[in-house]
C-alpha cells in the first residue's frame, strides 16, 4: 500500500494553465509545496507555484529535477508525452498512470477501450487511411470526423454529410488518424467526475449538466435536470470506468444523453474536469482537493453537493479593449467569480468562470443568465 504523503512534501504538476493552476492553489492552502512544469513564461499555475521549470514536457533536465523534488506527481492535460510520464514513474508515484493517460490522448483507443469494458460508445468508425473510408459509411452519416489525438473544445473536428465530404475532411487533416462518428439527436449532455485511490476507494461528484456553444463549455447546471435514474446510471458507469482503468486520481466522463434517457460515453478527461468548476464552491472538497488528496494516497473528501449551482464560463470573447465589468458580478452575495490570471484574452480562450448559487437550479440558471447577458454587453 502507496504511504500517505503529507504536507509539506512537494507536489509536481505537467501543465501549467488554468487546472494546473486551480490544483496549484489547493495544494498550496494544504500546506503542500508544488512545482510546475510548463513552456510558457507567463503560465497561469506557475505564477503561484513555489517552483517554475520553464521547459518543454519532455526536457531531461526537468524531468530529473521532477523526480529528485517531488514526492508525487500529476498532471493537468492528457497530451503530455506518455513518455515523460513512464521517466517519472520510475522513480515518483504517478497518478494517474501512463497507461491512462495514453488511452485518453487517442480517441481510437479510448473509444475501444470503452466498448471493452462493457460500456456504451456514440457508433464509430476508426479512419486511419483513405481505405478505412471505402465501406459502407451510410450508419455513420450525417457524422463528425475527429481528429483521434490533440482536439479540444470542438477544434478538428469536421461535419461531415457524405463520402466526399468525410474524405475532403480527412485529406484537410493531413490523412491523420481520426474517428466519425455518427451525429446523434441530443437530449443533453452530461458529466461525472471520479476520484479514485491507489487502494480502490472511489466517490463521484454529483452529475453535471453541460451545455456547450460552439464547441465549448458554456454552462453547467448541477444537479443535472435528468431522473434520478439516469443520474444513478452515469454515476455508475463512470465508476465502472475508473475500476476498469484501474485509476488513481480525478476522471473525468462525458456522457451523451439521448431521448429515452439512454448514455453513451463521449469522452474522458484524465483529470479535473472545467464541468467539474462548480465544485470550487458548491461542495466541501472542489476536483482539484481531491486531485491532491488521491496523488497523496489520502482518501477521498465528501462529495455532496451543498447548493444547486450554475457555472459559467468566461471567454475571451468578453474581453475587448477593456477588462469586463466585474462589478456586475462581484456585487452579487451569492456568485463566485474566478479568473486564471491569463495575460492576454483571446476568442474561444478560457479567461475564468463564475458560479452562481442558489436554493434551486432553475434560479441559479436564471440569473445565470441574466448575468451572462450584462456581462456580454
Ligand atoms: P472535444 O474534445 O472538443 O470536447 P467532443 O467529442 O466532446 O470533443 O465534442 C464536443 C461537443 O460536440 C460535444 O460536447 C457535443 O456537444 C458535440 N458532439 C460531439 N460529438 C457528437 C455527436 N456524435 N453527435 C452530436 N453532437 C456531438
Ligand atoms: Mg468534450
Amino acid at each position: 500500500m502507496k504511504q500517505h504523503i503529507l504536507p509539506t512534501a512537494m507536489l509536481g504538476i505537467l501543465g501549467g494553465g488554468q487546472l494546473g493552476r486551480m490544483f496549484t492553489m489547493s495544494a498550496l492552502s494544504m500546506g503542500y509545496r508544488v512545482t510546475v512544469l510548463d513552456p510558457d513564461t507567463e503560465s497561469p499555475a506557475g505564477a503561484l507555484a513555489d517552483v517554475h521549470l520553464c521547459a518543454d514536457y519532455d526536457d531531461p533536465a526537468a524531468l530529473q529535477q521532477l523526480a529528485d523534488t517531488c514526492l508525487a506527481v500529476t498532471t493537468e492535460f492528457e497530451n503530455v508525452p506518455a513518455a515523460s510520464m513512464a521517466f517519472l514513474e520510475q522513480y515518483i508515484c504517478v497518478s494517474p498512470s501512463s497507461e491512462a493517460v495514453s488511452i485518453a490522448q487517442d480517441r481510437i483507443r479510448e473509444k475501444n477501450f470503452i466498448f471493452n469494458a462493457g460500456l456504451q460508445v456514440a457508433p464509430f468508425l476508426a479512419i486511419e487511411s483513405l481505405e478505412d473510408l471505402q465501406q459502407d459509411l451510410s450508419g455513420h452519416l450525417p457524422g463528425i470526423l475527429k481528429i483521434a489525438r490533440l482536439g479540444y473544445d470542438g477544434k478538428g473536428q469536421v461535419h461531415v454529410n457524405s463520402f466526399e465530404e468525410a474524405k475532403n475532411a480527412f485529406l484537410a487533416m493531413e490523412g491523420k488518424p481520426c474517428v466519425l462518428e455518427r451525429k446523434l439527436n441530443l437530449k443533453t449532455e452530461v458529466s461525472v467526475i471520479v476520484t479514485r485511490t491507489g487502494i480502490g476507494q472511489s466517490v463521484c461528484f454529483p452529475v453535471a449538466e453541460n451545455h456547450h456553444a460552439g464547441g465549448i463549455l458554456d454552462i453547467s447546471i448541477v444537479p443535472a435536470r435528468v431522473a434520478s435514474s439516469v443520474a444513478e446510471h452515469a454515476r455508475e458507469m463512470a465508476l465502472q470506468l475508473a475500476e476498469s482503468l484501474d485509476y488513481v486520481g480525478v476522471l473525468a466522463v462525458e456522457f451523451f444523453v439521448l431521448d429515452g434517457g439512454e448514455l453513451l460515453i463521449n469522452e474522458i478527461a484524465p483529470r479535473p474536469h472545467n464541468s467539474g468548476h462548480y465544485t470550487l464552491d458548491a461542495t466541501q472538497f472542489s476536483q482539484f482537493d481531491q486531485q491532491v488528496r488521491a496523488m497523496c494516497g489520502l482518501s477521498p473528501g465528501d462529495t455532496r453537493l451543498l447548493s444547486p449551482v450554475v457555472m459559467v464560463n468566461l471567454l475571451g470573447d468578453i474581453w475587448g479593449d477593456d477588462e469586463p465589468a466585474w462589478d456586475i458580478l462581484l456585487s452579487e452575495p451569492n456568485v463566485h467569480l474566478h479568473l486564471y490570471g491569463k495575460k492576454s484574452a483571446r476568442v474561444g480562450r478560457k479567461m475564468g468562470h463564475f458560479n452562481v448559487l442558489s436554493e434551486d437550479a432553475d434560479k441559479a440558471l436564471n440569473q445565470a443568465l441574466e448575468l451572462k447577458a450584462r456581462l456580454n454587453h
